[in-house]
């Protein structure tokens, strides 16, 4: 790329001319505010806790002083261990890195569950610069000393409150027990619960913390919109929502791995084109699932909490709530999918009467009321779909489950599209 005599607010970080190549090709104008004051702090070898949420840009914060201080050695070794809560997150970080160290000789390898060993074995064995990890898959290599992790000088926590949340947190300390001493640790999370303090505080050295935004805040630049809805009409609701014109890339969240694939299914059958992500469906699936979503061919994304972590998919229009999350931090994590980098996105979460008191936790942590919204045109007092007898067409009493209403539409032809504007 030709040099340029503008200075990019980027160069005042202290970075090697070489990355701030990568970081302009990538097209960044500007350092996000976790960079600016993340990377200058890891420059000078501190320890670093970052409060940061999703989308904040907080990857490269410490992807690049990582590579700044790799660049300056000899390569054959690891000597970078980047900890992360799920393989989704953890094969995100590696494409980023990659990204990054364009133009460098640095390689990193991911190494999660669900795939083979082999590959990863292989990379481990090889001493590639820099490990991304999940724990368990991690802990699996390292019993069959298949990495070796004495040459260690950065170790990265990333969405550590994740971790803690996922149950991670003994095989975290049992690989950190396993690292040299002498090394540079970077805890990120979005929030700081006491169980995160008290690790940042038994394996950090006299940490600098940088908080960028308030915990629980998202992005300004979200719409939040409460839909109230009774439970049997969420379906219906949201089918009507996926026909307007605006959502052209929608993530929808359900509350378990049933309820996706039964909602994936109903907005299926009305004409849409949709894809499932959950921790039931294989690596590949859910590969090719994001890769589908994030290319435009699906329009919808129906996903639970966990395995949409770490989703990055640029251009999310709206994220749908169509159960309510229990807990506030999910909801920020939820709805930080849309409106990354400061683009504008609209949160939409679907109320039932007994998920009421959720949502005024939600507006609690956010310090705010989210307006409710009803159409004017959607029968609300529709009747809930007969359960004792199954419906016209005479389906399985299989369908008497819980989930199982999924079997009660009142009309056996699909809906299509257009008749839901
Ligand atoms: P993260 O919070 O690390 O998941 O990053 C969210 C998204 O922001 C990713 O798609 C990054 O490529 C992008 N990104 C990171 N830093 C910048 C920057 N300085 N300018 C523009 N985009 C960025």
């Amino acid at each position: 790329m030709q040099a340029t005599h503008t200075k990019n607010p980027f160069d005042y970080l202290g970075l090697d001319p070489i990355l701030l190549r990568a970081v302009y090709g990538l097209g960044y104008e500007a350092p996000t505010p976790i960079q600016k004051e993340a990377i200058p702090a890891i420059l000078t070898d501190r320890d670093v806790i970052g409060t940061a949420q999703t989308g904040s840009g907080k990857t490269a914060a410490f992807v690049l002083p990582i590579l700044h201080r790799l660049l300056k050695q000899s390569p054959g070794r690891t000597r970078a261990l980047i900890l992360s809560p799920t393989r989704e997150l953890a094969a995100q970080i590696e494409v980023a890195l990659r990204g990054l160290a364009k133009g460098t000789k640095i390689r990193g390898h991911a190494v999660y569950g669900g795939v083979g060993m082999a590959a990863q074995e292989h990379a481990l064995r090889s001493g590639v610069d820099v490990v991304v990890a999940t724990p368990g898959r991690l802990l699996d290599h390292m019993s069959r000393r298949n990495v070796d992790f004495r040459g260690l000088q950065v170790l990265v926590l990333d969405e550590a409150d994740r971790m803690l949340d996922m149950g991670f947190l003994p095989d975290v300390r049992r690989i950190v027990d396993a690292l040299p001493r002498d090394r540079q640790t970077l805890l990120f999370a979005a929030t700081m619960p006491p169980e995160i303090e008290g690790l940042s505080r038994s394996i950090m050295r006299n940490p600098v913390r940088i908080a960028v935004s308030p915990p629980y805040r998202p992005p300004p630049t979200i719409r939040h919109e409460v839909f109230p809805v009774p439970q049997h009409l969420k379906t219906a609701l949201l089918v009507r929502l996926l026909g307007r014109e605006d959502m052209m890339s929608v993530l929808v969240f359900v509350r378990t791995k049933r309820r996706a694939d039964r909602v994936a299914r109903q907005a299926g059958q009305a004409g849409f084109d949709v894809a499932r992500m959950h921790g039931d469906r294989s690596q590949s699936q859910r590969e090719t699932a994001l890769a589908g979503f994030r290319s435009g061919r699906h329009q919808v994304l129906i996903a639970t909490d966990v395995a949409a972590r770490g989703i990055d998919v640029e251009g999310i229009s709206h994220v749908i709530n169509y159960d309510v999350p229990t807990v506030p931090t999910d909801y920020v994590h939820r709805v930080g999918r849309t409106a990354r980098m400061e683009a504008e996105g609209d949160a939409i979460t679907f109320v039932a009467p007994e998920e009421e008191t959720d949502v005024r936790r939600i507006e609690k942590a956010l310090g705010k009321a989210i307006p409710r919204v009803t159409l004017p045109d959607f029968d609300y007092r529709a009747p809930p779909p007969p359960r004792v007898h199954p419906p016209e067409g005479g389906r399985h009493p299989q369908s008497r489950r819980a989930s199982g209403r999924r079997d009660s539409r009142r009309g056996p032809p699909p809906r299509r599209r257009k008749d839901h504007r």
